[in-house]
């Protein structure tokens, strides 16, 4: 038995699934997790001294590879003076102006500490600012795991087969309106059966916790224009593309104006942050300015605004990256795309900018019900295939993988071999 696999053993004992969020746990993948030790530029480590080369990236803020000297050395600095105050900091003005130069249609941030509550305080704002209570989502979307939006959500709420989670009352829930991603004719049929009552339609402007779906042309444009005609805000849930796609996120990548956007991830270069942006118009209706109460004791903590400032000053100098992890994942999709022909296996593959995802089905996946039509027992022995030959993917089907700054022509080499052996072997 390896060590991993000893301290899953006390894990368990301790914590629920052995985890602090579920989808570590690798249940859909049948197997006790790797426990690791430390990472390094594309690599991580196990506790038995195995090297992988990794593709979860801690779920995508590392977007420049694990322990970037320049992020590692602005959180040196900033420890150095203490680790937090409970007041304001000059980071958290640089990094509000530094969002608000590169993210269009966006004019003041508020910061909070993970993705979950940046969405929960967004829609209570769409709420608050509107006046209305109802709110439409996507199945297959992940938005944090807060109560109301907990609803037909995506990534391992979705691996673990819970769709919505016990716990929620009907009551709150009755109010999340359910639509499907790449159907724009599901979001009129809502906002018809509840004319002047929806407050928002919340989106993941590429679809990245079922699996990699893309935005089909016109869909995030036709609900620009719903949202104008029915006073519903648009809100775009950024935690996974804000600076992946664009530096200006999704908003810039499509062209297509949200009224809220909702960051994490990755402005927290590792470090546990959120934020949520919209006009100043919006932002003056939180507290203090004005009726929608939110707060944080830890929120705009200064070791992760240092860390997130110097993620994304690099970003911002460094433009370049952009074109270089998309051309990487391209050249990955590309070559698992040739593998898949030569091998016969039904595996469709998923890309757009550094974020892809394979699925086990013939068809093309451009809805949920496509994605769910995965064969999720292939996508196990996938994975397992992929980890004995050194390379470590999301545990779960329906994530993506992302690539990173990092990740060098050699590492993408040898994921493509290891995807040849893997295929041929299953
Ligand atoms: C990860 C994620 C969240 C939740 O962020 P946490 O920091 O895990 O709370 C919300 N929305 C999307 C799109 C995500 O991918």
């Amino acid at each position: 038995m390896g060590r991993s696999e000893e301290l899953f053993e006390q894990a368990v004992k301790v914590l629920p699934g052995g985890v602090n969020s579920p989808v570590r746990a690798y249940r859909a993948v049948g197997m006790a997790p790797r426990f690791i030790t430390k990472a390094d530029g594309p690599f991580i480590w196990d506790e038995d001294g195995e090297k992988y080369i990794d593709y979860v990236c801690s779920w995508g803020p590392m977007i420049l590879g694990h322990n970037h000297p320049v992020i590692r050395e602005a959180v040196e600095r900033a420890v150095k003076d203490g680790l937090s105050f409970g007041a304001p900091t000059r980071r958290e003005v640089e990094i509000a102006r530094l969002m608000t130069e590169l993210v269009p249609n966006i004019e003041m941030v508020r910061m909070v500490n993970s993705g979950t509550e940046a969405v929960m305080s967004a829609v209570r704002l769409a709420r608050g600012a509107t006046g209305r209570d109802k709110i439409i989502k996507f199945e297959g979307c992940y938005h944090g795991h807060s109560d109301c939006l907990l609803v037909n959500a995506g990534s391992s709420a979705l691996a673990g087969g819970h769709p919505s989670s016990a716990g929620v009352p009907e009551d709150i829930v009755k109010h999340t309106l359910t639509a499907q991603f790449n159907d724009l004719s599901s979001v009129e049929e809502l906002l018809n059966a509840w004319p002047g009552q929806i407050a928002c339609i919340i989106v993941e402007p590429v679809a990245a916790n079922m699996g990699v779906v893309n935005p089909a042309p016109g869909f995030l444009e036709g609900l620009r224009k719903l949202c104008d005609e029915s006073g519903a805000l648009l809100i775009f849930d950024e935690v996974i593309t804000g600076f992946r796609l664009a530096l200006g996120g999704a908003q810039e990548y499509f062209g297509v104006r949200a009224d809220l956007v909702t960051f994490g991830k990755i402005i927290g270069g590792g470090m546990p942050v959120g934020a949520y942006c919209g006009s100043r118009a919006l932002m003056e209706q939180v507290a203090p300015c004005g009726p929608v109460y939110q707060a944080g004791t830890l929120s705009g903590n200064p070791v992760a605004m240092a860390a997130g400032l110097a993620q994304l000053t690099y970003l911002k100098e460094h433009p370049q990256v952009y074109d270089h992890i998309a051309a990487k994942a391209k050249w990955l999709a590309e070559g698992m795309r040739q593998a898949v022909a030569e091998t016969g296996a039904p595996v469709v593959v998923n890309q757009i900018g550094s974020l892809l995802s394979p699925f086990f089905t013939p068809t093309a996946v451009t809805r949920f019900v496509d994605a769910k039509g995965s064969d999720v027992t292939m996508y196990a022995r996938y994975f397992q295939g992929m980890l004995e030959r050194g390379v470590a993917l999301a545990p779960a089907q329906f994530e993506a993988m992302f690539v990173s700054e990092a990740h060098g022509q050699a590492q993408l080499e040898a994921t493509l071999m290891a995807v040849r052996a893997t295929l041929a072997a299953l």
